[in-house]
């Protein structure tokens, strides 16, 4: 494998990470080959946030991720911040709002963000070749690589392959194939921001609430270092789905419960009390609609109070209003399992960062090999908490390779 072109720099991987390392390094006159297997650069780009991109995170902090070491990411982020890649989105005048909780979404469409990327890289000379495999990889002095559009050789390589989720867009264990090659280790991975499924007598419920949202708070008794997600979940065919749910995904692990606070703003069993004292004649039912839509509050009632639902407050005893408050305060569901990397936004664990510069996101052992993005052990919350990780990775890498000398 001697005949093949030769760069600084090739990257596998058109994705957010890919493209942000490869435009920084390419105007910084390195020579950029970037592989891509799939016919398009940046699928998942162009699907996320429902069509709009949430590109960032006014409020990007260390504490947005998950990683089995929560420091790494603090480096990269420092280095790399929204109002970088803000900066860059005004240049191009692309016009964004910020939706909620410093969410920044575009205006009119994820497109506006992926013709940016593409944009600088081709300002960089950036060379992006699609449709192609990588057949073997070789990464001693140099790297050497023979793939399906012919042999190339560069002086750095950076995996940017991406996690598993949806693998029609793209997913695929090829970065974590290529580091066990490497004899790096890898932490066990998941699926993550992604909806649960039921098989139990839930199902029937969420199944008939399906498309309806409340507003709630989850947590995981089983993992108290949890944290509380309180958003709106949304009820679907096969169980429950919705910002609240994507988020807490990330920290359940099968067999676990979700502690469901159907009242979050509320003590249910002082309100009850309350009530029964006011209002007697209010039924268990009328009186939940109260708080929340008519439909999600008569089919839950129903369902698990059949005896109480339609009875008026003065009916209930105290021992009864007790049980009643408790399951509308810590709802215990169990789920049967997640829908799986089929819809996951996002692949939990990776390339363990131990084995990583957490100034370089280059290999300890291979110091002419990068891991950036998803791919690596550093998982961020819904929120836009993703890309920027793509975003500062890619910039670290990037910024390694323009100082070091090669
Ligand atoms: C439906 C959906 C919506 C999302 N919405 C948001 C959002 O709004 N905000 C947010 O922050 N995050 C969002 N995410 C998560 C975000 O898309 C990812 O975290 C991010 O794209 C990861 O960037 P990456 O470059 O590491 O991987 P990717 O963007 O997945 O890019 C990896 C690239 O590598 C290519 N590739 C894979 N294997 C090979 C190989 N062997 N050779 C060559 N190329 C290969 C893939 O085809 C792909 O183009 C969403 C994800 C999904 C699935």
């Amino acid at each position: 494998m001697n005949q093949g072109k030769h760069y600084d720099v090739v990257i596998l991987g058109a994705g957010a990470a890919g493209l942000m390392c490869a435009l920084i390094a390419g105007q910084n006159d390195l020579t950029v080959l970037v592989l891509e297997k799939s016919n398009k650069p940046g699928k998942k780009i162009l699907m996320s946030g429902g069509g709009r991109c949430n590109f960032t995170n006014l409020h990007t902090s260390a504490d947005n991720f998950l990683s089995d070491n929560p420091h790494f990411c603090k480096s990269a982020l420092s280095r790399y911040t929204p109002w970088h890649f803000i900066e860059m989105v005004d240049k191009h005048e692309i016009p964004y709002h910020e939706k909620e909780l410093g969410q920044l979404f575009c205006d009119r469409s994820s497109k506006d963000i992926l013709n940016m990327l593409l944009d600088e890289c081709s300002n960089g000379k950036v060379e992006i070749r699609l449709n192609t495999n990588v057949i073997e990889v070789d990464c001693d002095e140099k790297v050497m690589l023979q793939t399906s559009s012919g042999e190339f050789i560069a002086q750095r390589l950076v995996v940017a392959t991406g996690g598993l989720s949806i693998p029609k867009m793209g997913g695929s264990g090829f970065g974590y194939q290529l580091a066990q090659k490497m004899n790096l280790n890898i932490n066990p991975k998941q699926a993550a921001l992604v909806p649960f499924i039921f098989t139990d007598h839930y199902k029937d419920l969420f199944s008939h609430l399906s498309g309806t949202a409340v507003s709630v708070e989850v947590s995981l008794p089983a993992n108290q270092s949890a944290p509380r997600f309180r958003h709106q979940m949304l009820f679907t065919h096969r169980g429950l789905s919705g910002p609240c749910m994507l988020q807490i995904s990330s920290y359940w692990q099968s067999g676990m419960c979700l502690q469901v606070n159907l009242l979050p703003e509320h003590d249910a069993y002082e309100e009850l009390l309350r009530a029964k004292k006011n209002t007697p004649q209010l039924t268990l039912l009328q009186w939940f609609s109260q708080f929340i839509a008519k439909n999600p509050a008569q089919a839950i009632t129903t369902h698990e109070f059949p005896d109480w639902h339609d009875q008026p407050l003065q009916n209930l005893n105290t021992e009864s209003i007790s049980t009643i408050a408790q399951l509308l305060n810590a709802w215990q569901l169990k789920p049967s399992g997640t829908e799986g990397y089929r819809t996951a936004e996002v692949t939990l664990g990776g390339v363990d960062t131990t084995q990583l510069s957490s100034k370089t996101m280059a290999c300890l052992s291979q110091p002419n090999v990068y891991f950036i993005g998803e791919v690596v052990d550093v998982t961020g919350h819904l929120g836009g908490f993703n890309f920027q990780w793509a975003w500062a990775s890619g910039n670290a890498a990037a910024q390694a390779m323009i100082e070091s000398k090669f």
